[in-house]
């Protein structure tokens, strides 16, 4: 699926124009193919300073050592016979294994296949910032074939790594979301890891699913395409069981991994200190004596999540978001984590003059000053966006995790993703239960993706690991599958929901959403919305709605959405097209900030 922020860009003509000619060509794009644009440039790097554009060429770093290729196992051997086999046509494959079960070693491989025939691999990764671990494999096995497009480059090495997909000097592309666009000479095989991440889909501006433009290009190209996830997304699975989408599964970890023993702690009535219990605690103590690594995850940054008056109750909130501020107690600010604004930490209080403020909730900062006193020897290391925000930040994190130097690392979501930790041996998650209550129709779904994906942080070395997993609901129905009967057992049951509840995958939605800075303004257009839709007499769409955001107002603006639902893809696009374009008419369309998003990812 593929939407545009119409208003936004309709202000900016060159870069509405830009745009446009990336979506149409809905694929390659020649890096020449902007010329006749004037002023191509400046709005190219409009479009990439919001965020719209981004991809750049990554310069080799350091050279990296060939490594030599495992001898596959059976079922490894079993997927990539299976995809070498459709070489030179199309076909979509789910490869679906935890994390360990040798994944990356399968794409390694299909690309050694691949690469004899002169065709070339275009493989798309989440967040190449974040886990550099996969294009150092790439490297290690392909070196200077290997090309790299992400966020935070150029326009020249962008261009000139696009050139060198397009003459076919790259062998293999690797890049992020956008990279789905890079023009390639003979495309031989799409492989897009994680396929259930979030980032796959772009949140703001032109949104397009990456996923599924490449799984559009590889039919349109004629060449396979592989999907590869622990956790795939429950659209993906369903078009599995359709047959639409091939499923090769490995069942187990490779190498000499075995599978992490997950226990659930209750907290209810527990003695909690910074989010850790008695049980957790003494488990760390136990894999720090026996010369392991411990991983905490915990899904905020900051010390606290509220600043609280003790004299008065008084919470510092947010002046331009319906949210409270943040504590960051290193470097002494108040922060908004919606809108970005800081402010210095008061030592009074802003309403009664209270000097007893209190830091409530708990976050990576206070998690990491509590182990620190717990375990004063054993080095905790922080990730988060605080702690990793220099260039080479996270590269030297994960660096000092991987030579052992702390033992303990805790971290937030970004923790989650595949990097290899061989020493991680027990893996807490402080809370579990953020996701089970979301007001997001998938909130369910991204939790228990990511239990299963930081579960299998531990024990992907020699040693065994362990999971202890903290929730004050240990009977929540999909929780409890979750446990029991690990991913499959979760798909299954909320597959079950969503056909009771008609959600994708048994219906398509679309998201219209509304934002302004007059409170009233978002609600009269939506409504103008529905009038406007229901006179177009297409049928078997709902609208749902108007309603208010979760986060009514954010950076100073009020928001509002409105929900199109059907089961038939063509009916929603049927609507969609007239719609957007007699919204461009309303008489409200000037003062609100408006866009429609296919497939919505989020329903907030
Ligand atoms: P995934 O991508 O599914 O997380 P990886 O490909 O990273 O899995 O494999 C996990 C670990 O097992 C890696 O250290 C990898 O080198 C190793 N490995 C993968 N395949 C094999 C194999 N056939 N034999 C031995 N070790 C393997
Ligand atoms: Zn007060
Ligand atoms: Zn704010």
């Amino acid at each position: 699926g593929k939407s545009v922020d119409l208003n936004d860009l309709s202000r900016a003509p060159r870069q509405y124009q830009v745009m446009q000619r990336l979506r149409d060509a809905n694929g390659p794009l020649p890096p020449d193919a902007l010329n006749d644009i004037t002023g191509w440039r400046a709005a190219l790097r409009a479009l990439t300073h919001k965020g719209y554009v981004v991809q750049r060429a990554l310069k080799p770093e350091h050279p990296v050592a060939p490594s030599k290729p495992h001898s596959l196992n059976p079922a490894q051997r079993k997927a990539v016979a299976a995809v070498c086999g459709i070489f030179g046509g199309y076909r979509a494959f789910l490869l679906d294994g935890v994390t360990g079960s040798g994944k990356t070693e399968v794409y390694l491989s299909l690309v050694e296949h691949l690469i004899p025939k002169g065709l070339q691999a275009l493989v798309l990764t989440p967040e190449i910032g974040l886990t550099p671990q996969l294009v150092r494999r790439f490297k290690a096995r392909f070196g200077d074939a290997v090309y790299v497009l992400h966020s935070g480059l150029s326009d020249g090495e962008r261009v000139a790594a696009w050139l060198a997909a397009r003459d076919g000097r790259a062998q293999i592309v690797i890049g992020t979301r956008s990279a789905v666009f890079v023009p390639l000479i003979r495309p031989g095989l799409i492989i897009v890891d994680e396929e259930h991440d979030l980032s796959y889909k772009q949140q703001d501006g032109f949104r397009y699913a990456a996923r599924d433009m490449a799984l559009m290009r590889a039919k349109r190209a004629g060449v396979p395409i592989v999907l590869g996830s622990a956790t795939p997304s429950l659209e993906t699975l369903q078009l599995a069981r359709q047959k639409r989408l091939s499923r090769l599964q490995l069942p187990d970890r490779a190498g000499p991994a075995v599978a992490p023993c997950v226990h659930m702690i209750d907290l209810r009535g527990q003695p909690v200190n910074a989010g850790l219990t008695p049980a957790l605690n003494s488990a760390i103590k136990r894999h720090l004596l026996a010369g392991g690594q411990v991983l905490l995850f915990i899904n905020r940054r900051g010390y606290a999540t509220r600043l609280v008056c003790h004299g008065c109750g008084w919470i510092a909130e947010c002046s331009r978001c319906d949210a409270r501020l943040t504590v960051h107690r290193k470097d002494e600010r108040l922060s908004c984590h919606h809108c970005g604004q800081a402010q210095p930490l008061p030592d009074r209080c802003t309403d009664c003059g209270h000097a007893d403020l209190r830091f409530l909730g708990k976050g990576t900062e206070r998690l990491e000053e509590r182990l620190n006193k717990l375990f004063p020897d054993a080095g905790v290391l922080r990730f988060d966006r605080d702690s990793t925000r220099g260039k080479h930040a996270m590269d030297n994190h994960l660096k000092a995790a991987r030579e052992g130097r702390y033992r303990i690392l805790v971290g937030t979501q970004m923790l989650a993703k595949g990097h290899d930790l061989p020493d991680i041996t027990l893996v807490g998650i402080i809370n579990a239960d953020q996701g089970l209550y979301g007001v997001d129709i998938r909130s369910a779904e991204r939790m228990s993706q990511l239990i299963i994906q930081v579960a299998g942080r531990a024990g992907r070395g020699h040693k065994p690991g362990e999971v202890y997993l903290q929730t004050y609901h240990p009977d929540h129905p999909l929780l409890a599958r979750l446990l029991k009967d690990g991913y499959a057992g979760f798909v299954q049951a909320a597959l079950k929901e969503r056909r009771i509840e008609s959600l994708p995958p048994f219906s398509h939605l679309a998201l219209l959403r509304a934002e302004a800075t007059k409170a009233t303004v978002p609600d009269q257009f939506l409504g103008d919305a529905c009038k406007i839709a229901r006179g177009l007499g297409v049928s078997g769409v709902d609208l749902i709605g108007p309603f208010p955001a979760a986060m009514v107002r954010r950076a100073g603006r009020y928001r509002a959405l409105l929900l199109l639902r059907s089961k038939s893809r063509r009916c929603l696009q049927a609507l969609l097209s007239p719609l957007v374009e007699a919204l461009q008419a309303s008489k409200y369309a000037r003062r609100v900030r408006w866009s429609i998003d296919v497939d919505p990812q989020e329903t907030v």
